[in-house]
């Protein structure tokens, strides 16, 4: 929110327009890249989490002899350099602009599919857009089909890139997909622990929306509603099947949420502990949500009971062993995103959250 000549302006949401949810959808990407491809008559860029390799679902996509299928890896996080790389790939298969760009895979892989939805259409490194509002062009037609639930990025106008100097998404109206499809079969045989890794992150956008000074009744409601499913996936009595449904519908409100507020003090660590060490987003906000009961007391108490129940051991002194050099940096990264710690402490965070207080908070992790 920003006062202009008196008057509060509010931002004007750019949210995804299209949205299949439903088991089995996923056979519907075939009808919407031949809905594109009649306007363009170019091929599609399939870019698909290599994990997926050898899946049914994966064989039966309806793929045409000039599509271009790319299996992406994500063993890291997505890096500006890949994203370059893959750009290029595809401008180096394909002489025309492709129509669209599929992203199938988790929060990893859909951000690597908006980044390159927007690179074949803007000059430079993706490196040049990290931050807000820096992308000057509409991407190409992008879809994103998450394989793993709790991300939010979906549904989300950032894609989230390590570059050179920090770990900052590609924020812009450009980024959002233009069709998402949720279907929930896809999570189906997810490794127990990165199901439970990848929940929290939604389970922790709504507890910090909540919480952070940024809250409106809009995000509260989606907020609300992720954190009543999350709850009930992991300490309720669902069966998987429902589990899997509610965790999908539970991610993209999450992710609404956000959208409409902020992350805060967990995800302002966790860019650290991602940038120097490597830790991934889901593991890396678990091991720091943990050590954050002074800030989300309550939504600790219950994130600690939901790991006991699921018997989950969050991996200990992560950052035992670090030089004063990567210390340094990792503070420096965290303390860098003012948006978040604005909406977590107020526009005076800096005096609370000196590099002192950081420092003593990494050290518990
Ligand atoms: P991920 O995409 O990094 O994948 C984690 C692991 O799970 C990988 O090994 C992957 O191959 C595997 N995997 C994915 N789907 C699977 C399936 N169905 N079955 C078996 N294995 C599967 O994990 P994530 O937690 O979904 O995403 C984290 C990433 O999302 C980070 O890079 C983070 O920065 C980003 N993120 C983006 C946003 C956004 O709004 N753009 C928000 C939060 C996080
Ligand atoms: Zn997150």
């Amino acid at each position: 929110m920003i006062s202009q000549a008196g008057l509060t302006m509010y931002r004007n949401l750019r949210i995804v327009p299209q949205l299949i949810f439903g088991r089995g959808s996923v056979h519907q990407v075939g009808d919407i890249v031949a809905a594109q491809k009649k306007k363009s008559h170019c091929p599609a860029v399939l870019m698909i989490d290599e994990v997926h390799q050898e899946k049914g679902f994966v064989r039966q996509l309806p793929i045409a002899a000039d599509d271009l299928v790319i299996f992406v890896n994500v063993d890291t996080e997505p890096k500006t350099s890949y994203v370059d790389e893959l750009t290029r790939r595809v401008q180096d298969l394909s002489s025309r602009q492709p129509c669209a760009v599929v992203g199938i895979g988790g929060g990893s892989t859909l951000d690597i599919a908006k980044a390159v939805a927007l690179m074949l259409t803007n000059p430079g490194s993706s490196s040049d857009y990290q931050g807000w509002d820096l992308v000057h062009h509409p991407g190409v037609y992008h879809v994103g089909i998450p394989t793993l639930a709790g991300t939010g990025a979906e549904v989300s106008r950032t894609t989230v890139l390590t570059g050179p100097v920090r770990k900052l998404g590609i924020n812009s109206d450009y980024t959002a997909f233009d069709q998402i499809i949720l279907d929930p079969d896809l999570l189906a045989g997810v490794p127990r622990e990165q199901r439970f890794y990848t929940a929290m992150d939604c389970f922790i956008h709504a507890s910090e929306a909540l919480s952070g000074t940024f809250i409106n009744e809009f995000s509260r409601a989606f907020a609300e509603k992720s954190q009543v499913m999350c709850r009930e996936v992991f300490l309720g009595d669902i069966e998987e099947g429902v589990a899997d449904e509610m965790l999908m519908v539970a991610s993209y409100f999450g992710g609404m949420s956000i959208a409409y507020s902020q992350v805060g003090v967990c995800h302002a660590l966790c860019y650290g502990l991602s940038y120097v060490l490597g830790v991934r987003h889901g593991i890396g906000n678990c091991i720091a949500f943990n050590q954050l009961e002074e800030y989300y007391a309550e939504d600790v108490r219950t994130f600690r009971t939901m790991l006991k129940k699921h018997d989950i051991e969050l991996p200990k002194v992560v950052t035992g062993g670090l030089s004063e050099l990567q210390m340094n940096e990792m503070i420096r990264v965290a303390l860098s995103l003012d948006p978040l710690w604005q909406n977590a402490l107020g526009p005076e965070w800096r005096e609370i959250m000196t590099s002192e207080r950081a420092r003593e908070l990494y050290l518990r992790m």
